[in-house]
């Protein structure tokens, strides 16, 4: 019963060449693969209990009511600027960095702490597509990185992970805007360069760096981001076109790319076959991307 789910959600506009891929990155083997992973409405589901669910931005109430309604009418005014077909691609970008930063500064001035992360998350209506874990799980044991892009918040990020998954992966990285706190617990600043919606993709695996630095508890070896660019084959999941130019900071050899297309579909499907090797659609589980990762690690022919 399973299958015949999977198969109404999945969409391959090119069966023979997502078939050579697989065969090129079995060859090469497990060693040589990376996964990178949008995070909103990629890992997590579009609808959560009937309605949409919250994005890593979206879910956070600072504990204080006027700063929450400063952010949401920063929201109110840039959000139709980021999808305004008449703005030129710098000046979005200009936008995007000033609504960034400015969200930024609301966070800081409103005096966020860790433990009102803590509880947005706890309350929050985000879920993570099911089949998340067995996939983490299933690259885990194989000594697959995978790395989360993300223009969201990645304290927030680690925290839907924990308090969602109930587990911890040590091949999970994650590439997003990083907070400081003192020691009481309060937010005093961002660490690194600014990661917003329209530049999350450029030099992306240069932005990984700090971001590796910070985690403490990696067993990996201290170039871990030069191990990442020597693994040149890539599994990439997005639910977005632009979520494509995540792989560009990497010379891959080759690339699989999922597209989840979760709203919609009769508008978007074509274009979403042509840019993405798989398409699923309907908010579909994550069985299907296991599945076409246990085909790429397979050792059978
Ligand atoms: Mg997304």
């Amino acid at each position: 019963m399973e299958d015949t789910k999977q198969a109404s959600e999945m969409v391959v506009g090119d069966p023979a060449l997502l078939e050579k891929k697989i065969d090129s990155i079995r060859l090469a083997g497990p060693h040589k693969l990376q996964v990178i992973a949008d995070f909103d409405a990629t890992l997590t589901k579009f609808w959560v209990n009937g309605t949409r669910g919250l994005s890593s931005h979206g879910l956070l109430q600072q504990g204080n009511p006027e700063y929450d309604a400063k952010r949401q009418q920063l929201y109110d005014y840039y959000h139709p600027l980021e999808f305004s077909p008449t703005i030129g691609l710098e000046e979005k970008t200009k936008l995007m960095e000033e609504w960034w930063g400015k969200t930024h500064g609301l966070l800081v001035e409103g005096g966020l702490t860790y433990e009102s992360i803590r509880k947005s998350v706890a309350d929050a209506n985000i879920s993570f597509r099911e089949g998340v874990v067995e996939l983490f799980e299933f690259l885990e044991e194989r000594d697959i990185p995978v790395l989360i892009f993300s223009a969201g918040l990645a304290d927030i990020i680690e925290e839907v992970l924990r308090s969602k998954l109930n587990k911890t992966f040590k091949n999970v990285r994650i590439v997003s805007n990083r907070m400081v706190f003192d020691d009481d617990g309060h937010l005093v600043s961002f660490k690194g360069k600014l990661i917003h919606s329209l530049n999350k993709n450029e030099h992306a695996l240069d932005m990984a760096a700090p971001v590796h630095e910070q985690s403490g508890d990696l067993n990996g070896p201290s170039d871990e981001n030069d191990s990442v660019k020597k693994r040149t084959n890539v599994l990439l999941l997005g639910d977005h076109i632009g979520d494509l130019g995540m792989s560009d900071g990497l010379n891959y050899e080759t690339r699989i790319s999922v597209g989840f297309l979760n709203h919609n579909i009769e508008n978007s499907i074509s274009c979403y076959r042509d840019a993405f090797d798989v398409v699923f659609v309907n908010d579909a589980p994550m069985w299907g991307v296991i599945k076409l990762a246990s085909q790429m690690c397979s050792s059978e022919s």
